[in-house]
C-alpha cells in the first residue's frame, strides 16, 4: 500500500494561528500511517540491524578510546527507569491522574556525551571513518576496531576534516569523537549556544567558530565553508540519514529493557513515547526504530518549545523544510537550547510524518518547573531542552487521545526521553533549579 500525499491539516489555519500566538497546543497526526504502509518509506529494518552491527564493531574500539565504557564493553546506552515520584507530584500538580506508568530514559546519562547526541552524532562519525578506513585499505572485515586507537589511524585521519553547525550537543558529539579518532574538526556555533560547550570543545581539540545568527545560519556557513575544502565531510543535521539511523538503534535496545523490566507492548497495552525535538532528527530516528519494532502499538509525540515549533510547522503546513519559524513571526527564542531550532531536518520529518502520533508545544516556564521538579521528587537532573517530555502523559491524557483509539489511559507505558543534562556545570545547573523552583510557587496548567 502507498503513502498518500493528502495531508488534511493543511488547510488548518487556527492551529497555526495558535502556534503563531505561543499558546501551548497538542497536534493529533492524521497522517500516521499504519505499519504495513511504513515499507513505503525510504528507511528499513535492515538499516536499523546493520546501523546496530556497526556500533558492535565498534565497541572494543570505544571500550579503548572511552574507558567510561569499559563496563558497558564499549556500548553506549542509557538506563530505562519508573520515576512514580514524578508522576504523582504532577498528577497532583495539575490536578488530575494521567494513568499508565512513566518511565523515564536517561540519555542524559549517555557516556561520553550526556546528550542524545552520543547515538545519531557519534554514529555519523564513525561511519565515515570505517568508510574512509575500508576504502585505504586500513582495516580489513574481521579485524579488530581496536586499531582505529592507534598512532597510524590518527595520523591517516588527521588529513580530513570535519564539520558541523551545532546549538550545543551535536557539536559536543562530533567534536569529541571526531577530535579523538584524529580528525581536524570544526564546530560552528549558533549564537544560543552555552559557553561552557564551547570550551569544552576546545579543551577536546575541537576548533570552535561563532556566529551571531541563529541555528540555521551557522550550519549554512559550516555547510559552505566545509564542502569547499578537499577532504572535507559535513554532518548535516537538516538533512542526515546516518544521524538518523544512528538514533534508531535506541529502539532495538530499549526493547530489550522492557523486556527486562517486564513490560508487556501490544495493542491493549501500549507504549507512548515523548521525545524532545529540534530538528527533528533524534526524536524521527527513535520513532521510526520504535515504530519498526513496536509496530502500531507504540505511539510517538514530539515537543518543541512554543517559540521554535520548527518541525510542528512543518508538518502542519506540509511545506516541510520549506518554512522556517521565522516565515510566521516566531521568533525561535528559548532558553531550551538543544530545540532552538527554526527550520525541521529534510530526511527526518518526511519520514517523521508517517510515524509520530502527534506533538504538542511547551512554555519555556514549564521546561524550568519539571526541572526542579524532577529534581525535587527523582533526584535527577537534567537540561531544560531534556524535561519536554514529562509532561506528555497530562498533555496527552487532557484531549482523551488513549480513549479515542480505543486504549484504555491505565494500561499505557509512557516513557519520558530525557534527552541531556549530565555534562552541564553545576552552577548552571543550580541556576536552572533555582529558575524552577521559584517558578513553581506560581499556579501552573498542563
Ligand atoms: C539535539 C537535542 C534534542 C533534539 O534533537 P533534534 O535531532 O535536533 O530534534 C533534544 N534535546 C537535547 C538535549 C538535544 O541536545
Amino acid at each position: 500500500m502507498a503513502l498518500t500525499d493528502e495531508n488534511p491539516n493543511k488547510m488548518s489555519f487556527p492551529l497555526q494561528d495558535e502556534l503563531m500566538r505561543l499558546k501551548p497546543l497538542t497536534w493529533i497526526n492524521p497522517s500516521r500511517a499504519g505499519v504495513r504502509e511504513l515499507d513505503a518509506l525510504p528507511v528499513h529494518f535492515q538499516d536499523i540491524i546493520e546501523a546496530s552491527a556497526l556500533w558492535e564493531r565498534f565497541a572494543p574500539y570505544l571500550a579503548l578510546a572511552f574507558p567510561e565504557t569499559q563496563k558497558s564493553q564499549g556500548i553506549i546506552e542509557s538506563a530505562l527507569k519508573a520515576i512514580p515520584k514524578m508522576q504523582a507530584d504532577m498528577d497532583e500538580r495539575f490536578g488530575f491522574q494521567a494513568g499508565g506508568k512513566l518511565l523515564l530514559k536517561c540519555d542524559h546519562e549517555l557516556p561520553v556525551c550526556g546528550s542524545i547526541k552520543a547515538r545519531g552524532g557519534m554514529y555519523e562519525v564513525l561511519h565515515y571513518a570505517e568508510q574512509l578506513a575500508l576504502q585505504h585499505g586500513l582495516i580489513h572485515q574481521g579485524e579488530s576496531y581496536e586499531a582505529f586507537c592507534t598512532e597510524r589511524f590518527r595520523r591517516f585521519f588527521s588529513q580530513y576534516s570535519i564539520g558541523v553547525g551545532s546549538t550545543g550537543n551535536l557539536g559536543l558529539s562530533i567534536g569529541i569523537i571526531s577530535a579523538r579518532l584524529g580528525f581536524q574538526v570544526s564546530v560552528y556555533m549558533s549564537a544560543d549556544a552555552r559557553e561552557w560547550k564551547k570550551n569544552l570543545l576546545r579543551e577536546k581539540g575541537a576548533r570552535v567558530l561563532e556566529f551571531s545568527g541563529d541555528f540555521s545560519e551557522a550550519i549554512a556557513e559550516g555547510r559552505k565553508t566545509t564542502r569547499a575544502l578537499s577532504n572535507g565531510y559535513f554532518v548535516d543535521d537538516e538533512q542526515s540519514k546516518y544521524l538518523f539511523l544512528g538514533y534508531s538503534v535506541a529502539a532495538l535496545r530499549l526493547k530489550s529493557q522492557l523486556e527486562a523490566l517486564k513490560i508487556q507492548v501490544d495493542a491493549a497495552h501500549p507504549l507512548f513515547v515523548y521525545s524532545p525535538c529540534g530538528v527533528g532528527g533524534s526524536p524521527g530516528g527513535v520513532a521510526f526504530g520504535l515504530r519498526q519494532v513496536f509496530g502500531d502499538a507504540v505511539h510517538c509525540f514530539f515537543v518543541e518549545p512554543t517559540h521554535s515549533p520548527a518541525v510542528l510547522l512543518g508538518l502542519l503546513t506540509d511545506k516541510m523544510q520549506e518554512v522556517c519559524v521565522q516565515d510566521f513571526g516566531i521568533d525561535n527564542r528559548t532558553e531550551a537550547d538543544g530545540l532552538a531550532v527554526g527550520r525541521p531536518s529534510a530526511f527526518a520529518t518526511a519520514i517523521s510524518k508517517y510515524t509520530i502520533s502527534g506533538a504538542y508545544t511547551i512554555g519555556d516556564d514549564e521546561l524550568f518547573r519539571l526541572l526542579y521538579e524532577l529534581s525535587r521528587s527523582e533526584q535527577i537532573q537534567l537540561e531544560p531542552s531534556a524535561t519536554a517530555g514529562l509532561m506528555g502523559p497530562h498533555r496527552i491524557r487532557q484531549m482523551g487521545y488513549a480513549r479515542m483509539q480505543g486504549i484504555n489511559p491505565d494500561a499505557v507505558t509512557h516513557i519520558a526521553w530525557a534527552t541531556g543534562g549530565a555534562l552541564v556545570p553545576a552552577e548552571e545547573m543550580n541556576h536552572f533549579l533555582e529558575k524552577g523552583k521559584s517558578l513553581l510557587k506560581a499556579p501552573a496548567v498542563a
